[in-house]
């Protein structure tokens, strides 16, 4: 398979100021951080990542101007917050100093990509599924080479929007599928309008739970074993296997599985109390 295209990085990206604030220089997290990597340099290449994969140089990235890296005690891993110009990430002192030492510049390095990418990807005012979200940061990070040891594709029996590393990976499958950038192209679509489900349709033309279920199957073909971060997805075997599925479906098909889709939305939204899905930009790690 082909490899995945890295998308050129022009030298004029806007980058924020960058500021660091720590609070409790005896936190043992402190060194283990310090030591580890420069908070510039990691900032910066965190920014950079956002760009990269969620805009081009001609599209409309939201503009912040500072970018302040809080580190200081807390539960949790990390969460970015702010306003629109101004974003902070708080990064847990605590869970620094729990990682091992082999692994703490990579994971530093990727977790502070995930936040970054809350800082500059679209929610569709709002109304965006968490997982959605969760998963457009982490498919970001997977795509900057920073996607740690335990993350694997997961299929059946989840939701596609489950988030994280599950719906990151099915992020990845959809672009090596119906192309490069298709990702690029969902945040743009997640800027002025309310958030729809038959985005992914226009994007793909087809509705997000046949390309679930379409998903669902391809991992159901790979080896066993091989849905970690290092094994390359899909041969082209697998793509065109599923190709035949979809050539046997009529588009006024796919309208009905829009309309089920609906019924499975509302039944979820029964099951969870009557409550939407999370739908914030400012979001927990
Ligand atoms: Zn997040």
């Amino acid at each position: 398979m082909a490899p995945i295209p890295v998308p050129p990085n022009p030298p004029s990206w806007p980058f924020p100021t960058f500021n660091i604030r720590i609070h409790d220089l005896d936190h043992e997290g402190v060194d283990a951080f310090l030591d580890s990597v420069n908070p510039k340099a990691v900032l910066r290449t965190a920014v950079q990542a956002s760009y990269q994969w969620l805009y081009t140089t001609d599209s409309e990235a939201p503009k912040v101007q500072e970018l302040t890296l809080i580190l200081r005690s807390m539960p949790g891993v990390a969460h970015a917050t702010g306003s629109t110009t101004h974003k902070e990430i708080h990064f847990s002192l605590d869970y620094i100093k729990n990682v091992s030492k082999d692994r703490l510049k990579e994971e530093i390095q990727g977790v502070l990509v995930h936040e970054a990418v809350h800082c500059y990807q679209y929610n569709a005012r709002g109304t965006c599924p968490g997982g959605l979200v969760e998963g457009i940061a982490d498919f970001v990070r997977l795509r900057a080479g920073y996607a740690p040891p335990h993350w694997k594709r997961q299929g059946e029996g989840k939701e596609w929007d489950a988030g994280y590393d599950t719906t990151a990976f099915f992020l990845d499958w959809i672009e090596r599928r119906y192309g490069f950038s298709t990702v690029l192209e969902l945040n743009a679509c997640l800027r002025d309008a309310d958030y729809h489900r038959r985005l992914f349709k226009q994007l793909t033309g087809r509705p997000v739970r046949k390309l679930w279920s379409f998903y669902c199957a391809h991992l159901k073909e790979l080896p066993e074993g091989s849905v970690g971060v290092t094994v390359q997805t899909a041969s082209g075997d697998v793509e065109a296997e599923d190709e035949d599925t979809v050539n046997v479906e009529k588009p006024d098909e796919e309208e009905d599985d829009d309309d089920d889709y609906d019924l499975i939305e509302k039944e979820r939204d029964v099951v969870n109390g009557g409550q939407r899905p999370q739908r914030a930009l400012i979001l927990k790690e």
